[in-house]
Formats: structure tokens, sequence, C-alpha cells
């Protein structure tokens, strides 16, 4: 029997610093969307294996936590720099797991860099506080970290969003559990493997391959003190409830339906630019994707430019695959169900084919005209390169669109008026807003996450806010001079 080589070796658990076989025994394929290519198997990881990494994690916390955040600190400079030697390498191994052009996929790393120079920056940050609070007697709070920690990443960026948690809850002592999606898990081993050979002490990062098994078991672990997620809103309020109800801290961020507002006053060569680049982008399977447009007024000239836009994205060359069969599958049933509704198809992404990979994952870019709110297409999460634009005569009116869809992540708003610019700024119902920026995410020292069911929990993942969410705080009140005044607190 002919036995076939996979490009990638049998992906495995990394626990204590060291590749090790999953407990369990079950595994999963793992394709490749450029090509539709079988690349590598994961281990369906079950409870004990996660155990066993949770035991590693526990086990290495005393020691890490206990070093000097100006020492932890150090190694996270000299991974910063692994990285950059790595660059091209790391970038390869995002596009052939996830899909994206190779430029989308080293803009990922350069973003992994950027959250890495924030965490060496933690330091400053966190600086505590000291105060004199009666004669003699002295408070002072300082942020600790938690202990073992957990993070659930999902498929679309297999090399940033991991970035979003590692740097920060480990530079601030905490011990962490990796558990990358099981559609992109090769990022992950070479993260791990990165940090060790930066310094990382083994036991301080650990990867648990797996699906819901692995989560549920995260969510339920009694030493795990806090579990952050990114993904779908389905699955992030499951995860947020279970978590939680296990009284741990959680930040699961969830999907979107981001609406980019377009007015006449626009500059209409920018915000074409911008929509397209935002509706396509990583093939639309972003959660900043602008993937809904509200014209308001008389926008026909601007939309007509951004199909121009749009006839320049070449799949297979500036647009890359979708994840998988069954994603090409959604987002082509999603465009035929809203041309059947009525709307209008002006640049039309089904059927694509790469010629040499016509068995990837592609679609096409995709601009349809004239959705109505009442729409499928206009309601749910598409996640892929397609442009649903809807019209409306006032600004309010697309406001009230933006505000009834029940997710929060991002809204933009394009024109040359401050004045229409503060009024969607201040009625938006989202958490990061973009003027005349069709994917505004918050870059480092400001955080990321959404309001609604973009994101439930306190804290955002990312920044300054997910310092919070990775630490507690001591507050010690001191006294050594028995002379010193004392008052009924004291
Ligand atoms: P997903 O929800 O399917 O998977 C995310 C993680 O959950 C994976 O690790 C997966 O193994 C696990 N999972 C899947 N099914 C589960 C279940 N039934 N129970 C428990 N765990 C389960 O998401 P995805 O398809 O990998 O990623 C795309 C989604 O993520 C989109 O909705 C996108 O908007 C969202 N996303 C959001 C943000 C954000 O910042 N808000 C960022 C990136 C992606």
């Amino acid at each position: 029997m002919e036995v076939q080589t996979l490009k990638y070796p049998a992906i495995r658990n990394y626990v204590a610093g060291q590749s090790v076989e999953s407990a369990s025994t079950p595994t999963m394929d793992v394709f490749s969307p450029l090509s539709g290519q079988l690349i590598s198997t994961l281990p369906l990881s079950n409870a004990a294996a996660l155990d066993a990494a949770v035991q590693a994690a526990k086990a290495a916390f005393p020691s890490w936590s206990a070093t000097p955040i100006k020492e932890r600190v150090q190694i996270f400079y000299r991974y910063k720099t692994l990285l950059e030697r790595d660059m091209k390498a790391l970038a390869d191994l995002v596009r052939e797991e996830n899909g994206k052009t190779y430029d989308e996929a080293r803009a990922e790393v350069e973003k992994a860099i950027e959250l890495t120079e924030f965490a060496c920056s933690m330091p400053q940050l966190i600086q505590g506080e000291f105060l004199e609070v009666s004669k003699g007697v002295e408070a002072r709070a300082e942020r600790k970290p938690l202990g073992v920690v957990a993070s659930i990443a999902p498929f679309n960026f297999p090399n940033m969003v991991p970035h979003w948690t590692i740097p920060n809850a480990i530079v601030l002592g905490n011990t962490m559990i990796l558990k990358p999606s099981e559609q992109v898990p090769l990022s992950a081993v070479k993260i791990a493997e990165l940090l060790k050979e930066a310094g990382l002490p083994d036991g301080v990062l650990n990867v648990v391959n797996g699906d819901k098994e692995i989560v549920e078991a995260i969510c339920d672990h009694p030493d795990i003190q806090a579990v952050s997620f990114v993904g779908s809103t389905a699955i992030a309020k499951v995860v947020y409830i279970r978590a939680t109800s296990n009284l741990k801290r959680c930040v699961a961020l969830g999907g979107a339906k981001n609406h980019l507002m377009v007015l006449p006053d626009a500059h209409p060569e920018m915000t074409a630019s911008n929509v397209a680049a935002s509706m396509s982008g990583c093939a639309g399977q972003r959660c900043m994707a602008g993937s809904t447009m509200v014209g308001v007024g008389a926008i026909d000239g601007i939309v007509a430019k951004i199909v121009e836009e749009a006839k320049k994205i070449v799949v297979g060359k500036n647009l890359g695959s979708v994840i998988s069969k069954e994603a090409k599958a959604r987002i082509e049933q999603h465009i035929t169900e809203a041309e059947a509704a009525g709307a209008k198809v002006l640049l039309d992404g089904r059927n694509a084919v790469v010629p040499g990979h016509e068995d990837g994952y592609y679609v096409g870019a995709t601009v349809i005209d004239y959705v109505t709110p009442d729409m499928r297409i206009a309601q749910e999460e598409v996640f892929g390169p397609v442009l649903a634009i809807m019209r409306t005569n006032t600004l309010d009116e697309a406001i009230a669109i933006e505000n009834a869809n029940p997710y929060g992540n991002a809204a933009a708003v394009f024109t040359s008026s401050g004045s229409s610019a503060r009024y969607v700024m201040d009625h938006a119902n989202a958490g990061m807003i973009g003027v005349n920026i069709g994917v505004p995410v918050p870059r480092e020292p400001f955080s990321f996450g959404g309001w609604n069911d973009s994101k439930f929990g306190a804290c955002d993942i990312t920044g300054k806010s997910s310092i919070e969410f990775w630490t507690q705080l001591k507050k010690t009140t001191t006294k050594w001079n028995p002379e010193s005044r004392v008052n009924w607190m004291s």
C-alpha cells in the first residue's frame, strides 16, 4: 500500500517545552485551502491531554510569576527579533494553512510584532500605586497575574490572533494554554517553538489541539483562571456562559456585521478603494470587514467606482482563498439568495477558478446593490469577499440600519463633512469607528474589542484594557513605626 507523505508532519501538542503525542487517538485532516490538498493531520485532544498541559502550566507558574517583569520582557524582546528573522517562513505558513495572499500573511506577522512590542512596554504601563494614607501608614496597589489562563483562537488569523493574548498575558506573569483553530494548527506550533528559542521557560506556553471537546474542557477545568475566546458569536456566547458559570474570568469576541456609511460628499476615489479593500481583504474573512455598505443619497458615481476597484481584485493573485469547501458554498448561497430576493449583482464572484488550483476554495470579489435590510445577506455574517449595498435617503436612516443589527464590532463613515463624521461617531452602536477608514483596527496602545453580540465580557482583548483582564490588584497597607498616627482603619 502506498503511504502518502504529507507536506507537514502530523501536528502534535506542545507541553512543558516539548512536542508531545496527544493522549487521545482520533485525528483530523488539515487541508490547504489554496489547493484543497491534504497537508497535515492534528490530534483531537481530550480532557486528559488538556489536563497534562494545565499541570505543566501550573508547575511553571510560581517561578514565572516570581520573575521580575523587567526580566520577563527580555524574552519578548528576543522573540520579536526571531519573528523578524523568520518573517517569510511564518508568512508562508499562514498562507498555506489559511489561504490568504502572501502580502496579507506577512501583514499578519507584522501585526504580531507590533503586539509583541506593546507587551515589551508593560513594565512602564503597570507601575503600581503608592500613597501615605495616614501618618506613617502606607498603602500600595500592584498588579498580579491570575495563574493558568487559556486562549482559544479562530481560523482567520492563525498568527496574529494568538498574539492578541500570548505576549500580554505571559509578560504579565501568567502561564498559558493556547487552543488554535483545528482548521489552521500549523502557526501555533511554530510560535511555541520560537518562544522557547527566545528563552521562555518550559510550561509557560502550552499548545493543545482539538475542537469542541477541548474548548469545553478548558471552560470546565478548575485550575484555569481566565479564558479568552475569539470566534463566531454563537460559540462565543456558549464559551462565555460556560466559563463564567465555572467562576472564571472570560472575554469572548464574536462575529460581526460592519456597516460602511457612504455620503455623497465622500472623496470618490479614496472611498472606492477603501470600501473595496475593506470588503475583500483576507477574502472578506475578517471580523473588521466592511461587508455592508449603506449609501446615503446620490452615490451612483461612487458605486460605479467601487465596482471598477473590485474588478481589479484578481482571485488567486491579490485575493486569496476562503477557508473551506463549506465556506465557499455558504458564501455563494448568500449571493444566490440575495439575487433571488431582488438584489442586483453588479460583480459576481461565484464559480471562481484559479488555473492550476482547480480544487482550491476561491470566491471572487462580489458587489451586490439594492440589498434591503430584511434580506439574509444584510443580516448575517457572510465572511467572504462580498459587499452588500443598501440605499437610504438620510444619514439617520443609515444609522438606524446600523443600530438595528445585533453585532457591534465596527462601523465607518465616508464623508468630507466634519459634522456628519461626528454624528456617526456619536450614534453608531459599535466599539470601533472609522472615519474615512474601512478597517478601523485600533493600533497599540489602543485596545481591540467590539460591542453587543461582537464581544461578551468587560475588557477588550488587546492594548491597555487587556491589562485589567490578565491581572488582579493586590492592595497592601503597611505600618512600621509604632508611634505613627492611626485612625479607625489603621
Ligand atoms: P468558530 O467559532 O467556529 O471557532 C472558534 C474556536 O471555537 C475554534 O478554536 C474552534 O475549535 C472552537 N469551536 C468551534 N465549534 C465549537 C463548539 N461547538 N463548542 C466549543 N468550541 C467550538 O470561529 P471560526 O470560524 O474559526 O472564526 C470565524 C469567526 O470568528 C467569525 O465569526 C469572525 O467574525 C470571528 N472573529 C471575530 C473576531 C473579533 O475580534 N470579534 C476576530 C476574529 C474572528
